[in-house]
């Protein structure tokens, strides 16, 4: 990184150690032109990005909201709590692991989706048909088939 005090570009690092409990690295570096001393912080990005929905508007990532669509879509299936909640860490992770601020709807509800059709097929037609709000009845059809004929993933 630039030097803060004249803006070279490069600086070496001098010294580096874990702290808060292994949360943070701490560097020290040297500006190789005016021999300045500062140090830097690293610490993971972890921040669940906010969910930018179709007309435009932000909202922040709704655990709740996830884990009672897929109760929902779930209802008398032979899924466990446990797998559901498995698949919602799973869908958390994913979005951290995105290091975005923000992203589309359309990238969560693909998420869950795929997730879904994992878990159960039923359940995945089911919230498919809400969620992608099939344009006409063929299109729909069309995704029943094709879960049809797909061999079974587990
Ligand atoms: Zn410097």
């Amino acid at each position: 990184m630039h030097c803060p005090f004249c803006a070279a570009e490069d600086t070496k690092v001098i010294d580096s150690r874990l702290v808060a409990e292994g949360d943070q690295v701490r560097r020290r570096r040297e500006c190789l032109s005016c021999s300045e001393r500062f140090t830097t912080y690293e610490v993971a990005e972890l921040v669940m990005p906010r969910i930018i929905k179709q007309d435009g508007t932000r909202e922040p990532f709704n655990e709740q909201k996830l884990r009672a669509g897929f109760t929902r879509a779930l209802e008398k299936r032979p899924v466990s709590t446990e797998d559901i909640e498995a698949v919602i860490n799973k869908i958390k992770n994913a979005l951290r692991a995105t290091g975005e601020r923000e992203v589309n709807s359309v990238f969560l509800g693909e998420l869950v989706m795929e997730k879904l059709k994992k878990l159960d097929k039923v359940a995945y037609v089911r919230f498919a048909s809400v969620y992608r709000s099939f344009e006409d009845i063929s299109e729909f059809r069309d995704a029943i088939e094709s879960l049809e004929s797909e061999p079974r993933s587990d």
